[in-house]
């Protein structure tokens, strides 16, 4: 079991002893007792509550940007990653409202306006960021609920309400 962003929230120690070093748990990255600390971590401090909102709601990089290099229309029909992690945060924030029960990814976005395009591709880059996980039953098995289309989808849940799985 790897250490989550979810357990740092709870306040769980991130750091443990590694033979004569430490270890930071988040990053699996060893460091000597009394240096600096994790070189990962000191790289990615937030210096302020703007930073940390852009590292926590930081939209995936567009992964066809590296092909299309040179030709460059690609970037232009992306929008920018300012507007998709305002977008990310608002959905995080339903997300947040939805509760411990949580919710399947449409009946969130949808009511925000979000075409399902949009709305799925930002909640992905919440879930790749962590910030939404799957919401488990009483047995840890992963919940999911039905679409307008009738498809099986997963609920998730914010993680400020991520129970241990
Ligand atoms: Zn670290």
């Amino acid at each position: 079991m790897s250490y989550t962003l979810a357990d740092q929230l709870e306040g769980k120690p991130m750091f443990a002893p590694y033979g004569n070093s430490m270890m930071c748990l988040l990053h699996e990255s060893t460091f000597a007792k009394g240096g600096k600390g994790c070189y990962y971590c000191l790289k990615n401090k937030p210096q302020s509550p703007e930073e940390k909102f852009d590292r926590e709601f930081r939209p995936h990089t567009d992964i066809t940007a590296g092909k299309h290099r040179g030709n460059g229309h690609s970037a232009a029909a992306n929008p920018p990653d300012s507007a998709k992690a305002h977008d990310m945060r608002k959905i995080y924030e339903a997300f947040c409202a939805a509760g411990s029960g949580g919710s399947i990814a449409e009946d969130i976005y949808l009511p925000l306006g979000f075409l399902p395009q949009t709305g799925s591709a930002r909640c992905s880059d919440l879930k790749r960021q962590g910030k939404l996980v799957p919401a488990l039953d009483a047995y840890g098995k992963r919940r999911s609920g039905t679409t307008k289309t009738g498809s099986s989808a997963a609920i998730l849940v914010a993680d400020i309400f991520a129970t241990a799985g």
